[in-house]
């Protein structure tokens, strides 16, 4: 297990396990923080970078999340706690299942294509700039690399983009 630091303060736990990857599937995934990649794949920073991107994402909305999810607790404390259905009451429950926004990300991730689309460009891009795809500087290896992530974004995540788009996004600065 390796564990690489967000903000310096939030893990992000990595495991490589044999035989992880099947066939025409990811390398490498990641749940909330934890990442998990094939064996096969230790000797390749760009998918480990690409993962650990995720788990950055997580933490990051997880932060945006938290003055939110304290805002609407409070709301609800101050306004609906008066207030019951049955055995609910509106005020408490709210605050009981406010925290699943802290799972923002994963979450969203999940429900919606444009957010799982922007996620996965921006972990490409990290990916891109590292080797195999970037190696000595060769700008000609990396964008063949690029049409291959284009390919991967238009047809592994169900998402509705064409190659062609998926390249185009994959153009420019990493996050
Ligand atoms: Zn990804």
């Amino acid at each position: 297990m390796q564990i690489r630091w967000i903000y310096k303060i939030f893990p992000v736990l990595i495991r490589y396990l044999q035989g992880y990857k099947k066939e025409g599937k990811y390398a490498g995934t990641t749940n909330l923080f934890y990442v998990r990649i094939d064996q096969d794949y230790i000797n390749d920073p760009g998918i480990l970078e690409h993962e650990v991107h995720h788990g950055k994402q997580f933490w990051t909305l997880f932060l945006l999340m938290i003055p939110i999810v304290a805002f609407i607790d409070i709301i609800s404390f101050i306004y609906l706690t008066s207030y019951s259905i049955g055995i609910f009451n509106i005020g408490y429950s709210i605050i009981e299942v406010s925290w699943i926004l802290l799972l923002a990300h994963s979450l969203f991730y999940l429900l919606f294509q444009k957010y799982r689309l922007a996620s996965e460009v921006d972990c490409y891009k990290v990916q891109l700039w590292n080797p195999p795809a970037f190696t000595n500087n060769n700008l000609v290896e990396q964008d063949r690399y690029r049409w291959s992530y284009a390919q991967f974004i238009a047809t592994r995540y169900n998402i509705d983009i064409s190659k062609d788009d998926a390249y185009q996004r994959l153009l420019g600065d990493p996050p």
